[in-house]
């Protein structure tokens, strides 16, 4: 998780490249793409700070109706540590204790500090599913064209890039 820190471009490739259609992504169109999925978390991030100046995610995420779950394990698949999750049917977040717990400890930060940045980033899933709309269906690439018929798909990246977007934001980890 560490790829957080990167600058917002960076970190949108990052994210972009191990997404399974980055490829269908004509390069001309990334910059513009990154943009408009980044400058949505940022306009959000001020909008969210202005209606609930001085308060935390966790108190934020619950006066929205959401369970904050701690599990105290941690899920890897692969080589992804899984920190946290959102489940917008149930309404709920999920911390992987264990994974935040080792992240705060490289970070010489508390537990309860980094648990902020992932109920925030968590939470603008949430916004995506209830205000502002799916961001990976901003911009669509073509996965097949067969008999006239074009079968489409968002880009998830793109959600990821407008949370980072996000929790930059309301952190003041980005200008
Ligand atoms: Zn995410």
């Amino acid at each position: 998780m560490d790829h957080l820190f990167l600058p917002m471009e960076e970190l949108a490739l990052f994210e972009l490249k191990r997404d399974r259609y980055f490829d269908k992504v004509p390069s001309k169109d990334l910059s513009s793409i990154i943009k408009s999925a980044a400058s949505i978390g940022k306009d959000w991030a001020i909008r969210i700070k202005k209606m609930y100046p001085d308060k935390s995610f966790h108190h934020i995420a619950r006066e929205h109706g959401l369970k904050i779950i701690e599990e105290d394990k941690e899920l890897i698949i692969g080589d992804v540590v899984f920190y946290s999750e959102f489940y917008s049917g149930k309404k709920e977040i999920l911390i992987y204790k264990k994974a935040v717990e080792a992240w705060a400890v490289a970070l010489n930060k508390t537990y309860e500090e980094c648990k902020e940045l992932f109920i925030a980033h968590e939470f603008f899933h949430y916004l995506e599913c209830e205000k502002i709309g799916l961001l990976s269906n901003i911009y669509k690439v073509t996965i097949f064209k067969i008999a006239g018929f074009n079968w489409k798909s968002g880009v998830k990246a793109l959600s990821e890039i407008g949370a980072h977007s996000f929790v930059k934001h309301s952190f003041k980890m980005e200008e």
